[in-house]
């Protein structure tokens, strides 16, 4: 099962016993041991077990508070503890079960029986040890798909789907705080004579910039840059009245101009430009994202029938 072998610590205040323990058990496990509670605490929190084999009778300390104190630290905690008591003490092993022991030996030791439950709870231990990596591991996976599920893979902006989903949510938002909502809908410029002219690979990166500059430029909180799908981007800005929109869509423009992408093959300009169209209102109830998205569109239309690489603002109010 593993190549280490495991490490059973034995807390007894009578030496004999721990001597007993020691000959039935160190041909297969490593072994500790102490004579007292307090030795056997640090111990375990030092060595960290695999189980614990402790005495209920001693001075001082005895089993049931040293067993306490393990399941107190969380260092400790899961080390599975067996008590080790003289026979026939019922109420006893009550109260050991209650402080978090998971199985009782009696003394006098007979060493099949010994050596039979420290293999099982053993077994058990790494079998909730591996179910807990495994579990541990399914949420690092589900999150990783959760995060697949939400993002373009070329441009790792949000995806239609998500923006689609948050639009809808923000819509719902707005309607019941009364806050302005705009967005953002734009579209690279002769993108098609772009890919015609410097290939797809070319087009494939010509699109992650453009994701890198909307990733760059929204920032505020809520603010959730997406591709929509092909060349076209969208921006959805909360609490944004459409003036402050109008605002952002311009200095989105005009970064556009500074990056100077090369774009020979554009009718616009010498570069990669961008056709916006921004629509926001404060009218949203009972709106749906189709209806926002619609309004957009009509927008960046005008915005390219105007001559392109330009910013059309309309107002749904
Ligand atoms: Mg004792």
């Amino acid at each position: 099962m593993q190549t280490e072998r495991l490490k059973i610590l034995i807390v007894d205040d009578t030496p004999a016993n721990i001597q007993i323990l020691n000959e039935v058990l160190q041909g297969d496990y490593d072994i500790f041991f102490a004579t007292n509670g307090p030795d056997g605490i640090r111990i375990a929190q030092r060595e960290a077990p695999d189980l614990i084999l402790l005495d209920i009778m001693m001075p001082e300390m005895d089993g049931y508070e040293a067993c306490a104190r393990l399941k107190e630290d969380p260092r400790t905690r899961q080390t599975p503890v067996i008590f080790i008591t003289a026979m026939g003490e019922e109420e006893d092993e009550a109260k050991g079960l209650e402080c978090g022991a998971i199985d009782y030996i009696t003394k006098p030791i007979s060493p099949p029986i010994v050596k039979a439950r420290v293999k099982n709870h053993l077994e058990l231990k790494l079998h909730r040890d591996a179910l807990e990596e495994l579990t541990l591991e399914l949420g690092n996976k589900n999150r990783e798909l959760e995060r697949l599920a939400r993002e373009d893979s070329l441009t790792g902006l949000a995806n239609r789907r998500h923006f689609i989903e948050v639009l809808n949510a923000e819509i719902n938002r707005a309607s019941r705080t009364r806050q302005f909502l705009s967005l953002i809908l734009c579209d690279v410029d002769f993108f098609k004579n772009y890919n015609d002219h410097y290939g797809h690979v070319a087009g494939d990166r010509c699109l992650q910039a453009v994701g890198q500059i909307l990733q760059s430029s929204f920032r505020r909180a809520g603010d959730l840059p997406a591709r929509y799908g092909g060349e076209e981007f969208t921006v959805i800005l909360p609490d944004t009245p459409l003036s402050g929109a109008a605002q952002l869509a311009e200095k989105l423009r005009q970064r556009m101009i500074v990056e100077a992408m090369p774009h020979a093959f554009s009718a616009v300009a010498a570069q990669v430009t961008l056709s916006i169209g921004v629509a926001g209102t404060r009218e949203t109830r009972g709106r749906t994202a189709a209806w926002l998205i619609d309004e957009a569109d009509q927008a960046m239309y005008r915005s390219k029938e105007g001559g392109r690489n330009r910013v059309t603002v309309v107002s749904l109010d």
